[in-house]
C-alpha cells in the first residue's frame, strides 16, 4: 500500500507499452511527452498545467480492445483514467496517479437510430451535438444536450450525468439513456438494459454510472431515448431589477402559469457587462440586476404563442424591465449567444480565477443564497459573476481575487476558505456541492455536503466494483 491507503501502482514500463501495443496495435498507444501532457488535461480552471501527467495514452477501438486493456491494468496494478474530449470541469479526465489515460475518441460511431423504438445507440466518442443533429433530421428531440454538446463527448456526458439548458423540463442526461454497454475494471463487459422502457430486473446500475465520473466502468455504448422533436420554440429575453424579482417569477410561471418552459436561464448584472466589455456588443438593459432568457417551446403555434403571452403577462406583472420576444432563428440566436459568451469571457478574462462553482440550491432558497453571497465574497476580498441554469437551481459561480493587488501568494489557499464559507451557506439553505459538473477534483469538500454513513456507501459501491482502485482512482471521495 501506499501513503494514501491505496494500492502501490505498477510502473508503465517499455514492457508494459510493448503490451499495450499488442492489444491496441503500435498506433493505438502512444507515450509521447507532448500527446501525454495534451491528455492530462481538462478544462478545469484554475488549470492543473503539469501537475499530473499519464505515462502512456491508449486510444481503443472497440470495447473488446476496452476490455483488454482493463483486464491487463488490473492484473498489473496499473491505473487508468477514462478520457472523453476533456472538456469536463471538474478534472475528472486528469490522471492523478498517472498511468493510462483511456482514450474513447475513436469510438465514435452512431451506430444506430432506430425510429420505431425512438432510441439512438451510439459509441461513447461521439460529439454530442451529432447525436442531436442526426436526431433532429429523423423528426426527433435528443434532449440531454448540454452547452458543450459542440465539443464533448456523449460517453463523457452520461459519466458527469451532464446537465444544460433543457433540464428544467427534461432532466439531465440520465433521464435519457436506456441501456449502456460497460466494462468493469477488471475487463469483464456487461450489458445494461437495452431499448426496453421500463425494468426493474435487479438494481438500476445504468443509473449508478451514470455520473459516477469514470470510477466504476468504461462505458462503451450508450441508448438513449429520443422524444417528438418540438416544432415550434420561443426565446424571451427578460431584463429583471433584482435576482429576488426574477426568482419570484420563476416560481410564479410554473405554478400559477402552468407553464414548464424548456430553459430558464439567468445571468447577473456582471456577466452581462462583462459581455459586453469583451465583445463590444450593446446588451439592452445590461444595468439590470439580472437578466432571463426563457425558452419555450411546442408542437403548434397556436399553443406555444398561447404560453409565450401567459409567460409574458406574469413576467410584465411581476416587474420585468421589458420581455424581447426572439421567434425566428437569427433572433433566437442572437440571445442565446450572450449566454454562451458569458462563459467564453471567463476563459479569456485576464484576473487569475479564485474558483469556478456549480452549485445548486433549492427553488426558495436562491434569492437567501444571493443575499449571502456579497458578504462571502468581500470577506475573502473576492468578487464574482454568476449565471446558469436558474429553472433547476443549478447556479455557476466564477470567483476572482477583488483586484490584482489583493491577489495572495497563496491562492490555492485563499480559494479553499472561500469556498469552506460558500459551501457552509449552501448547506444550510439544503442545497449542494455540484448539479453538473461533477465532483472529481473537489473531494475534499464533500463531507461538508454528505453524512459519514453515506460516504462509507460511497466507497463500499467503488470497493464492489474497483478492489484493486485502478479505474480513475483519487476521484469523488477521499
Ligand atoms: C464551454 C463549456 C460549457 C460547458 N457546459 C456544460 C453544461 O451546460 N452542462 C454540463 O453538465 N457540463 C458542461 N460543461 C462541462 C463538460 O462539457 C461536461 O462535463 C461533459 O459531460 C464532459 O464530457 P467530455 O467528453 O469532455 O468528458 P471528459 O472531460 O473527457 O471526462 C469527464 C469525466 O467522464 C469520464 N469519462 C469520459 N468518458 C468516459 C467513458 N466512456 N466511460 C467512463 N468514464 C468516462 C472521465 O474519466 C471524467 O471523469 C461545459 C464545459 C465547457 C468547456
Amino acid at each position: 500500500m501506499s501513503g494514501g491507503g491505496r494500492p502501490a501502482y505498477s510502473p508503465v514500463t517499455e514492457g508494459v507499452l510493448s503490451d499495450l501495443a499488442d492489444i491496441l496495435g503500435t498506433y493505438g498507444v502512444s507515450a509521447d511527452r507532448e500527446k501525454r501532457a495534451a491528455y492530462s488535461l481538462d478544462e478545469t480552471l484554475p488549470r492543473f498545467e503539469g501537475e499530473y501527467r499519464a505515462d502512456a495514452v491508449c486510444f481503443p477501438e472497440s470495447a473488446e480492445q476496452v476490455s483488454r486493456v482493463m483486464k491487463y491494468a488490473n492484473d498489473n496494478r496499473i491505473p487508468v483514467t477514462p478520457r472523453g474530449a476533456g472538456t469536463g470541469l471538474s478534472g475528472g479526465a486528469i490522471p492523478l496517479y498517472g498511468g493510462i489515460v483511456l482514450s474513447m475518441e475513436r469510438m465514435n460511431g452512431i451506430l444506430e437510430i432506430d425510429a420505431a423504438n425512438r432510441t439512438l445507440t451510439a459509441e461513447p466518442g461521439v460529439v454530442t451535438s451529432e447525436i442531436t443533429k442526426l436526431a433532429r433530421e429523423r423528426g426527433l428531440l435528443y434532449a440531454g444536450d448540454p452547452c458543450s454538446g459542440d465539443i464533448s463527448f456523449i460517453g463523457g456526458n452520461v459519466a458527469e450525468n451532464a446537465g444544460g439548458n433543457k433540464v428544467i423540463k427534461y432532466g439531465a442526461t440520465g433521464a435519457h439513456v436506456l441501456g449502456l454497454e460497460v466494462v468493469l475494471p477488471d475487463g469483464r463487459m456487461v450489458e445494461l438494459g437495452g431499448k426496453r422502457r421500463k425494468d426493474v430486473t435487479g438494481y438500476d446500475l445504468i443509473h449508478l454510472i451514470v455520473g459516477s465520473e469514470g470510477t466504476l466502468a468504461v462505458v462503451t455504448k450508450v441508448t438513449l431515448n429520443l422524444l417528438p422533436l418540438p416544432k415550434r420554440v420561443t426565446d424571451l429575453l427578460v431584463p429583471m431589477p433584482t435576482i429576488e424579482s426574477a426568482m419570484n417569477l420563476v416560481s410564479l410561471i410554473t405554478t400559477r402559469g402552468g407553464v414548464i418552459p424548456a430553459s430558464i436561464e439567468f445571468m447577473d448584472r456582471r456577466s452581462i457587462q462583462n459581455v459586453e466589455e469583451y465583445t463590444g456588443m450593446c446588451i439592452p438593459h445590461s444595468d439590470a440586476g439580472t437578466q432571463l432568457i426563457i425558452q419555450l417551446d411546442g408542437m403548434d403555434r397556436g399553443q406555444l404563442w398561447n404560453d409565450v403571452e401567459r409567460v409574458g403577462d406574469i413576467c410584465a406583472g411581476g416587474g420585468a424591465l421589458e420581455v424581447f420576444v426572439a421567434e425566428d432563428r437569427n433572433a433566437r440566436d442572437r440571445v442565446w449567444r450572450i449566454r454562451r459568451l458569458v462563459a467564453e469571457e471567463e476563459w479569456t478574462g485576464s484576473m487569475p480565477l479564485l474558483s469556478k462553482e456549480d452549485i445548486v440550491v433549492p427553488m426558495g432558497g436562491i434569492s437567501a443564497f444571493f443575499e449571502l453571497l456579497p458578504a462571502i465574497s468581500q470577506k475573502h476580498q473576492a468578487t464574482y459573476n454568476a449565471y446558469g441554469h436558474i429553472g433547476d437551481g443549478n447556479i455557476h459561480i466564477t470567483l476572482f481575487p477583488e483586484s490584482a493587488d489583493a491577489v495572495e501568494e497563496d491562492t490555492a489557499k485563499s480559494a479553499d476558505s472561500l469556498r469552506r464559507d460558500l459551501y457552509a451557506a449552501v448547506r444550510e439553505l439544503g442545497g449542494t456541492l455540484s448539479g453538473e459538473h461533477g465532483v472529481g477534483l473537489k473531494k475534499k469538500y464533500t463531507d461538508i455536503f454528505l453524512s459519514r454513513a453515506h460516504i462509507d456507501l460511497i466507497k463500499s459501491v467503488k470497493a464492489a466494483f474497483d478492489p484493486n482502485d485502478i479505474l480513475n482512482p483519487g476521484k469523488i471521495v477521499m
